[in-house]
């Protein structure tokens, strides 16, 4: 479904990325670990066109994704990004924000826009706070709107790129049990993240990532029970 090969991506003379080769199935949950400056973040802002690579392929249902002459709006709609800080318009409205990009990049109608965001704020039940301005909402709040803002786009698959890691730990919770219901509705997504115990639990693959190449990768039972290398050994042991 999506399919990395020996991607490449250097900073100056700096290589970051030596060679990812990855898929993800549709409805799989692929989750990324590894140590810090590893590429996890990388990999996922090239995935989504924010970054250029500077070598290999990626393809997206058979159609390349990466290189020269690709539509980045296309792209972007196909494939949705979230960050660990929520980026979300301190000067818009969650509705507002949640419907800028269908309307500017989809050219959807505004009373449509504003439907779909209310059915999804709905599910999330921040239905209340669609007048709201984000600084009024708690941490785990604003990262479940940005969640909507890249739902709301109906992409194809969803990156998340440590999306708990800013939040105070009572509000990871109500933010992993969305992507929990996510996954469960069959959503395809590549998820960077720190959270061991949550990656073990909704993985459908966990690939270990070092020196920016997928070192180790395999069923969560394995990569956490017992892992091949030596190296996903060690870092498993350091962090758990
Ligand atoms: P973390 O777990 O800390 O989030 P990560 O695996 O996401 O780490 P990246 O953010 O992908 O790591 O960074 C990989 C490497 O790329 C780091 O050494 C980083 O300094 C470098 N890097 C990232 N962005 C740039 C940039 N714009 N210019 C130069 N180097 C960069
Ligand atoms: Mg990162």
């Amino acid at each position: 479904f999506l399919e990395m090969r020996e991607v490449v991506k250097r900073y100056g003379d700096l290589q970051i990325l030596n060679g990812i080769r990855l898929d993800v199935e549709e409805h799989q949950v692929v989750c990324l670990i590894g140590p810090s400056g590893c590429g996890k973040s990388t990999l996922l802002r090239c995935l989504n066109g924010l970054e250029p690579i500077s070598g290999g392929e990626i393809r997206l249902k058979g159609d390349r994704i990466s290189g020269p002459g690709v539509d980045l709006n296309a792209l972007r709609r196909d494939i949705g990004i979230v960050f660990q800080s929520f980026n979300l318009f301190p000067h818009m409205t969650v509705l507002q924000n949640v419907t800028l990009a269908p309307i500017q990049v989809l050219g959807m109608d505004r009373a449509e826009a504003e439907s779909r965001a209310m059915t999804l704020l709905k599910r999330i039940g921040l239905e209340a706070k669609a007048g709201a301005y984000p600084d009024r909402l708690s941490g785990g709040q604003q990262q479940r709107v940005a969640i909507v803002r890249a739902l709301v786009m109906d992409p194809m698959v969803l990156l998340l790129d440590e999306i708990t890691s800013a939040l105070d730990p009572e509000l990871v919770s109500e933010v992993l049990n969305i992507v929990r219901d996510l996954a469960e509705q069959g959503m395809t997504m590549l998820l960077a993240t720190h959270e061991m115990s949550f990656a073990r639990e909704v993985a459908s693959k966990v690939c270990f990532l070092q020196e920016g190449v997928v070192y180790e990768e395999g069923p969560p039972e394995q990569i956490f029970g017992d892992p091949q290398q030596e190296r996903t050994r060690a870092f498993l042991k350091r962090i758990i």
